[in-house]
């Protein structure tokens, strides 16, 4: 994982926006923080610890890894419970759906899997 050179320019879209907004209330103090060009991922510092991907779910084997159950489109016994099956960057917070995957998936692994084990999705 890195920082591209499109969420670099929106990150300096971002600070620049908020910087007018933040001088207009004349604090007595200001730190502007911003991405620089070519900056790179650094998990020394806290900025988004929202990673995900990885092993995303999809509706497509060629293009995901796992179906809408977390399970591996390749091998019908795995199932991959986690954000890496997000396949995009969300803006909220992501454990809440995360447990919500999880569960979904244990259900279907409980009520559908375990009677007939196979692939839970047709492709
Ligand atoms: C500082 C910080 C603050 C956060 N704040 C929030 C928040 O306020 N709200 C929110 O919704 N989200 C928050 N998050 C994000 C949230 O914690 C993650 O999105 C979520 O934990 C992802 O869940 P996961 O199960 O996909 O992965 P993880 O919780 O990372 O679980 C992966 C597990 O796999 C284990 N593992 C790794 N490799 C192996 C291996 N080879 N064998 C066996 N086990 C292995 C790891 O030890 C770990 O227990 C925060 C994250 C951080 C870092």
């Amino acid at each position: 994982f890195d920082w591209q050179e499109n969420d670099i320019r929106m990150n300096q879209f971002m600070v620049g926006k908020l910087s007018a907004i933040a001088k207009a209330m004349n604090p007595k103090a200001i730190a502007v923080l911003g991405k620089q060009v070519k900056e790179h991922f650094n998990t020394a510092t806290y900025q988004t610890t929202h990673l995900n991907g990885g092993a995303i779910m999809g509706t497509d084997p060629k293009t995901s890894a796992l179906n809408r159950y977390l399970q591996c489109w390749d091998v019908h016994n795995v199932f991959v419970p986690g954000a890496s099956a997000f396949p995009q960057g969300l803006g909220y917070n992501p454990t809440g759906l995360v447990a919500a995957l999880t569960y979904w998936s244990a259900r279907a692994i409980r009520e559908r899997y375990l009677k007939n084990p196979g692939p839970l999705v047709a492709v």
